[in-house]
């Protein structure tokens, strides 16, 4: 069974069943490289449709509980199939949703059906370990058990990848899932929702509400009856869920921005760092949470590293994500645009150099998209807003330092702690930094995004709650530990 209709209209997924809300409403998920291709109109839901997934999944969870973990897994080794069955479709649905390009979106949908398979095994895996008592007579031990019913709220930035980071591990180890996606890519969501229906997932396991997150989001973190949530997103909407998770006992997880930095010395292979600094930087149009931000590059090499880079950057075709040999699509929403266009205003009002790019691209073949030149300011000062706040764009700040302890000191120098890397060749740097550097992703002579699926992903200081998602990580949130004693 499929969310969309004829008139293309994508429904919440309660109880099993795809289902209008309650208040009748819908919006359109508009295409961000073509504002006149509607992908799809999205349910606008009210506190009714979520009361009514929360129940659906509380009802679901007992049995759901009592399920072995091998035979959840089976559900989720069908769901990899599904997905893998329509990837090409679903990671078009993707970049016509958010923009990045067409094989970033297949990388990612792949990347789905990778994490399925990986928690599908994870349900064969031990949850729990034989202590040794005092007591020779006696067995101590520890299982894990389910928390209930988790609340997922995703951003827009990887819509398959982080909703199924979070819904599978939640399901394998027994918990039932209500899943708010963020409204850009609500479309996206629903497929993925369609490929768990497909794959034969008891009814209220998994439950779909679109909405608001000011409505629906914001009601999840309030909700008596949702026992845990996790949430990747802003800073700002994070901690409004922090307070209210902690008001009522309720377990929490949170993984927000970042203000990654990147270090590149004077004994660093230069073209790779280049690269590294592009792919990292500009990929996705910057929206990824790990996005390189900051570049701290040693003066000795300062100048033929700006040249590389601003020629390699002039090189980079912009475009629909969906056509051809297209490097970089456009923001994925004229919310997300503003932003961008703001930031770089204010880095010119502050007195930082641009050296490329700052304009929005909205004539000829761009249209109404949103698009926006790949941006590279120097000069730019550790106290300007540019230096400071995340952008969450294709915006890099060069920053000249003269020393490596320098640069440490300068890269730390943020309350974000999310992804950090570093270009030398000197094991000796590469200790200090991977002790020294305040992040949870440490990356040596390697680009600041990107994970893979069975490592541990999160960040330190405001990145994150410091909990962490991915891989054998994730049974940490998603179960509670039982210390059992058994006496005969
Ligand atoms: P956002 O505005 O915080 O939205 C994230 C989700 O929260 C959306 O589903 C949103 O709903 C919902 N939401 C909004 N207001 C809420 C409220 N008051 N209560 C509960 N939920 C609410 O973030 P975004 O703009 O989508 O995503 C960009 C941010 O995500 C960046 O800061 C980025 O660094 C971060 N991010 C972090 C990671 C990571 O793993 N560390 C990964 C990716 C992205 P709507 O649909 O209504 O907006």
């Amino acid at each position: 069974m499929t969310a969309g209709t004829a008139r293309q209209t994508y429904l919440n997924y309660i109880n099993g069943q795809w289902t209008p809300s309650s208040t009748n409403q819908t919006e359109p998920s508009i295409n961000p490289a073509n504002t006149y291709d509607i992908v799809g109109y999205v349910q606008q839901s009210g506190i009714e449709d979520l009361n009514a997934a929360v129940e659906a999944a509380g009802r679901a969870q007992p049995a759901w509980r009592k399920l072995s973990g091998p035979k959840r897994g089976e559900y989720l080794f069908r769901a990899a199939d599904v997905l893998e069955q329509r990837l090409d479709e679903i990671a078009e649905t993707m970049t016509r949703e958010m923009g990045k390009t067409l094989p970033e979106a297949k990388g990612e949908v792949q990347r789905g059906v990778n994490i399925l398979r990986y928690y599908a095994g994870e349900g064969m895996r031990s949850i729990g370990e034989v202590i040794p008592s005092t007591d020779s007579e006696a067995l101590m031990l520890t299982t894990r058990v389910p928390l209930g019913v988790v609340g997922v709220i995703t951003p827009w930035n990887f819509p398959v990848a982080i909703p199924i980071w979070k819904i599978a591990p939640a399901i394998i180890y027994g918990n039932t899932v209500v899943f708010k996606p963020a409204q850009e890519t609500a479309v996206t969501a629903a497929k993925i929702v369609e490929c768990l229906d497909e794959a034969g997932l008891p009814s209220g396991v998994v439950n779909l509400v679109m909405g608001k997150g000011s409505v629906i989001g914001n009601a999840m973190a309030e909700h008596p009856h949702i026992h845990a949530i996790t949430f990747t997103g802003s800073n700002d909407v994070g901690k409004t869920i922090a307070q209210k998770a902690v008001a009522r006992g309720a377990k929490y997880q949170l993984e927000m921005g970042g203000k990654n930095p990147v270090i590149v010395l004077e004994d660093a292979d230069l073209d790779r760092a280049v690269e590294a600094t592009i792919s990292g930087g500009l990929r996705s149009t910057g929206q990824k949470c790990t996005a390189t931000s900051r570049v701290f590059v040693q003066s000795a090499i300062y100048e033929p590293f700006k040249q590389r880079l601003l020629a390699r950057i002039k090189e980079l075709t912009i475009g629909n994500g969906l056509a051809d040999g297209v490097w970089m699509g456009p923001c994925a929403s004229q919310k997300q645009l503003e932003t961008v266009l703001y930031y770089i205003q204010k880095g010119i009002e502050e007195g930082a150099t641009l050296l490329c790019g700052g304009r929005r691209l909205d004539d000829g073949e761009f249209g109404t998209g949103f698009y926006v030149e790949p941006t590279v300011f120097e000069n730019v000062s550790p106290n300007m807003t540019i230096a400071r706040e995340e952008i969450f764009g294709p915006v890099l700040a060069l920053i000249k330092v003269e020393t490596f302890e320098e640069a440490l000191a300068l890269a730390n120098d943020t309350p974000f702690g999310l992804s950090a890397s570093i270009f030398t060749q000197n094991i000796g740097k590469m200790l200090t930094f991977i002790q020294d550097i305040e992040a949870g992703l440490v990356r040596i002579n390697e680009e600041s995004a990107g994970v893979e699926l069975q490592a541990p992903f999160g960040g330190m200081k405001q990145s994150s709650s410091h909990s962490r998602e991915q891989g054998r990580a994730a049974i940490e949130f998603f179960t509670a530990i039982k210390t059992v004693f058994v006496k005969g």
